[in-house]
């Protein structure tokens, strides 16, 4: 049957499916769901549930495994991060939540350093919201040692400041401590995207330890949920705040206490009942597993591929060095020249099927392979093709 018509599942996977050795990209899909998230999603499924009670289930094991106030299931970490804008401004308020994306008359503006800029806060610019960036990431100029201080953040705070942003990573200046002792001394919350961040596991709690006030985490990342699954956590008001962004609010008004706003900028955003439960099932093993049992997995299916990769004319290869968690799971190709990894990639890229590479080192003339999603087999697949095409 052709699949204009009747399409199964295993049509779409046909046409769409690629060998991923690139790591767990939104693009390509995220990573594969940790083992029994799909009978989670299924158990949910076929029952009715009230969303905001089963939100606030979820969000009380959350708070717990992250040591934050509260938490909530959003539908991503960028999700998260546009919830999170939205809660600084809004607050618990009916009329500021009824009028967004207009901010008029409110503090809206998001302090950021300037090397925190990334394209995932385009999330923090929808909400009415205005970034201003601050220091100059001068480090990477090569001749200046700076980047940003926490007197550039502190001075920058004003009364039209609804909050401060930052992007975590191992390398972020100022630390992150710094940066909430002077938004904190003004009185404004702080926002962390720690949106890859974990593993390793620790990071679950060391931003909220840090004093964040909310942080966002990717379901569909290292923890193993439902790719359109991610974590917000934080003080109880802010996440009260984002909820009521987000939620669906179609109650009549006899059946309910008090005043409900309508839906919020964040309703679009929706997370199904689903991903609240396929997240929390991830989440339970991610916990429940260490940082080490992937280690050595990984380091046997970079070393195999390597050995397949050996012996190509014109090149070297290399295992990639152990990343910040002390993990190998990367093969280096060098091609030799740029334009040759560009070709080779390009090849890779559109070949049968096609096979999708880190690229990030391309322009030194490397093509690396990440061996992180790869399934059995496809090793040898991307050493046969490498081999076909140089
Ligand atoms: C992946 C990522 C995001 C987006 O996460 P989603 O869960 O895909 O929405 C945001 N910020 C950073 C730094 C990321 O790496």
């Amino acid at each position: 049957m052709s699949i204009a018509n009747h399409p199964t599942t295993g049509d779409l996977i046909a046409e769409a499916r690629v060998i991923n050795a690139a790591s767990r990209l939104t693009r390509l899909g995220g990573g594969a769901m940790a083992p029994g998230v799909i009978a989670a999603m299924r158990e949910i499924s076929t029952t009715s549930v009230d969303m905001r009670t089963l939100q606030k289930a979820a969000g009380r094991r959350i708070a717990e495994l992250t040591g934050a106030e509260a938490a909530m299931v959003t539908c991503g970490a960028a999700a998260g991060l546009m919830l999170a804008a939205a809660a600084v401004i809004t607050r618990v308020d009916p009329a500021r939540i009824a009028a967004m994306p207009r901010t008029e008359g409110l503090p809206n503006r998001l302090i950021m350093a300037r090397s925190h800029r990334n394209m995932y806060d385009i999330a923090l610019r929808t909400p009415g919201t205005e970034l201003v960036e601050v220091g100059i990431a001068d480090r990477y100029s090569g001749a200046g040692v700076r980047d940003c201080e926490p007197w550039e953040i502190e001075t920058a705070v004003d009364e039209r400041t609804a909050a401060v942003f930052y992007c975590a990573t191992p390398e972020a200046e100022p630390r992150l401590e710094e940066v909430v002792a002077v938004a904190h001394a003004k009185g404004v919350p702080v926002i962390v995207d720690a949106a890859a961040q974990l593993p390793p596991r620790h990071n679950l709690t060391r931003f909220i330890a840090a004093g964040a006030d909310l942080v966002a985490f990717s379901g569909g990342k290292a923890i193993g949920g439902p790719q359109a699954s991610g974590i917000l956590c934080g003080r109880a008001d802010l996440i009260e705040a984002a909820l009521l962004n987000m939620m669906d609010h179609d109650i009549h008004p006899a059946l309910r206490d008090g005043a409900l706003p309508p839906h919020g900028i964040g309703r679009p955003l929706k997370a199904g009942k689903e991903e609240i439960a396929g997240l929390l099932a991830a989440l339970e093993r991610f916990v429940a597993t260490s940082d080490d049992d992937d280690a050595p997995r990984l380091r046997r299916r970079a070393n195999r591929l390597a050995k397949l990769l050996r012996g190509i004319e014109g090149t070297k290869v290399a295992l990639g060095a152990p990343d910040r968690h002390g993990m190998v799971s990367r093969v280096e190709l060098d091609c030799g020249t740029p334009d040759r990894a560009i070709a080779l990639a390009r090849a890779l890229d559109r070949g049968d099927p096609r096979t999708v590479v880190v690229s990030n080192m391309l322009t030194r003339g490397i093509v690396i392979f990440s061996v992180d999603c790869l399934a059995s087999g496809e090793d040898q697949i991307i050493a046969d093709q490498v081999r076909n095409y140089l």
